[in-house]
């Protein structure tokens, strides 16, 4: 077999790191990555503690037909929902699931996570969208690649890189990036949003989203052609 050591390393860091942020309630977390190159996935094993991880026990699997490259543990049995968002965006490299207590909130409430301020504008530009709730058909199906359905119908019109993150109705959020660390990072950003948006409900009931110049010029100043935030 060939070596995918720094892609399964990376990985590992990146599954390790969702629980230094505290976005992991007991074992409800998953990162995966990808080397696109050579087509191949790793993502988390299916139900390992945290504390018996370790980068040679990510899982590798095949991109276009999710088969392991190897004998050994199962994967996340959300695999299939990171496999089917990997097939249809091209510019992700890595995935992310929780169910970090703000997002996961918002989630269960089915409400897309509007833009209250800047902090939200810098990562995401515009409303987090929540998907439709899954069908039954769908659940008895293939409930994981149906999820990730629900997922891209929610995008139908909108830039997954733009919006690196997504609710899933009464489940949680999913969030992605350029990489796994990337990925992360829109994780941990997607939760403190949802908890500052959360607070700022509580503080003003029906508080309205920012408006759409100080989104853009939030948003538009760190990501994109003009961007000017932080260092060349
Ligand atoms: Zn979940």
């Amino acid at each position: 077999v060939a070596d995918f050591t720094d892609l399964q390393t990376k990985v590992y860091e990146a599954n390790m790191e969702i629980v230094e942020l505290g976005l992991v309630v007991s074992t409800f977390g998953n990162v995966s990555g990808i080397d696109r190159e050579r087509g191949v996935v790793a993502i988390k094993p299916s139900g390992v503690p945290y504390g018996d991880l370790s980068p040679d026990n990510m899982v590798l699997l095949r991109l276009a037909d999710g088969t392991p490259l190897e004998k050994g543990l199962r994967p996340s049995s959300d695999t299939k929902t990171h496999l089917r968002l990997y097939r249809e965006w091209n510019e992700i490299g890595g995935v992310v699931h929780t169910h970090s207590r703000y997002a996961t909130a918002w989630a269960q409430a089915r409400k897309p996570l509007p833009c209250f301020g800047t902090t939200h504008a810098d990562y995401f530009y515009g409303s987090v969208p929540c998907t439709e709730v899954i069908r039954d058909d769908q659940i008895s199906r293939d409930y994981e690649d149906e999820t990730a359905v629900q997922i891209l119908d929610a995008f139908a019109s909108l830039d997954p890189m733009a919006l690196p993150a997504v609710l899933v109705a009464s489940h949680g959020p999913f969030t992605w990036g350029g990489d796994p660390a990337g990925a992360v990072h829109s994780s941990q950003m997607l939760e403190y949003s949802a908890e500052l948006a959360s607070i700022a409900l509580a503080v003003t009931p029906g508080l309205v989203p920012v408006r759409q110049a100080l989104l853009d010029k939030h948003y538009l100043r760190k990501h994109g052609k003009g961007a000017y935030y932080g260092q060349k």
